[in-house]
């Protein structure tokens, strides 16, 4: 009898463990289903958001719902005295989750903290050298996207992406880019791939770009992509993944190949967010 009521347990218990996303999402459901984002949320991003006056009246009901969520689960912190008010943290997660717009629930599932500094900060760094010595210093930075699951991010920066959205830079987008990426286990530039995506063709594509950008980058070639993406293949996807949302037409014409197949990972063509292309 005791066997009996193990056994019975252990079955529940495997079908719960095999089902606990659809378990989650279903509870989220249930949590969420009540929770809209306040007229005063929406006026907010309107005026700080440029790209979420663009987006059709089905991808901003996705975009609330998804920041709903996402201030749900996620802490959003304030750093150097920093006090993180609710306006910032709903354009702190509007940005993230732009990104995902088209993906389930959970985002960005490893994420569990976004750090925020009033401006620039300074991060201690280590290097070693040839001879094996380890050298410490502090480098000014932006932002950052541990693996662990915490973000660090300027204030000052993320408004300035959302203020000029057609300019190929924005913070959030970039460090929340890493976050994809980081999600297989290593920061190399593939993101883990729907089934539609083979991983030979996305090496292929990103790869012969990179070095397209690197070739410009030598004969002081004109170019869409940043030049920081030429700085290794994790930072040639964050950028690419900005230009991507904020250049979508330049990409589409400088690399026709790339663009479509990001248009087939983020599962959006952000082409109709910028009208005045
Ligand atoms: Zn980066």
């Amino acid at each position: 009898m005791v066997n009996l009521v193990l056994i019975g347990l252990l079955v529940v218990f495997c079908i719960g463990y095999w089902r606990f996303v659809d378990i989650q999402r279903w509870w989220w459901q249930r949590q969420y289903a009540t929770q809209v984002l306040s007229a005063q949320d929406k006026q907010l991003l309107l005026q700080y958001m440029p790209i979420y006056r663009n987006l059709s009246a089905h991808e901003r009901a996705q975009l609330e719902r998804h920041i709903v969520w996402f201030l749900g689960e996620k802490r959003v912190l304030g750093r150097d005295g920093l006090k993180v008010n609710r306006a910032m943290a709903v354009i702190v997660a509007a940005d993230a989750c732009l990104l995902v717009l088209q993906q389930a629930w959970p985002l960005y599932p490893n994420v569990k903290e976004v750090l925020l500094y009033p401006s620039s900060y300074y991060a201690s760094q280590t290097s070693t050298d040839a001879a094996g010595l380890v050298n410490y210093h502090t480098a000014i930075r932006q932002g950052e996207s541990w693996p662990g699951g915490t973000l660090v991010l300027s204030w000052h920066d993320v408004l300035e992406g959302n203020r000029l959205p057609g300019d190929g830079h924005n913070l959030v987008f970039h460090e929340f880019a890493h976050q994809l990426d980081q999600q297989t286990g290593s920061t190399n530039g593939t993101p883990a791939l729907p089934k539609e995506i083979s991983y030979q063709q996305w090496g292929e594509v990103l790869t012969r770009a990179y070095q397209r950008l690197k070739t410009q980058l030598a004969y002081q070639m004109p170019h869409t992509i940043h030049s920081y993406g030429a700085t290794n293949e994790a930072e040639f996807f964050a950028v690419v993944t900005e230009t991507f949302i904020e250049k979508p037409s330049q990409l589409r014409r400088e690399e026709p190949e790339l663009f479509n197949l990001l248009v087939q990972y983020f599962r959006f063509d952000p082409s109709h967010w910028h009208p005045s292309y």
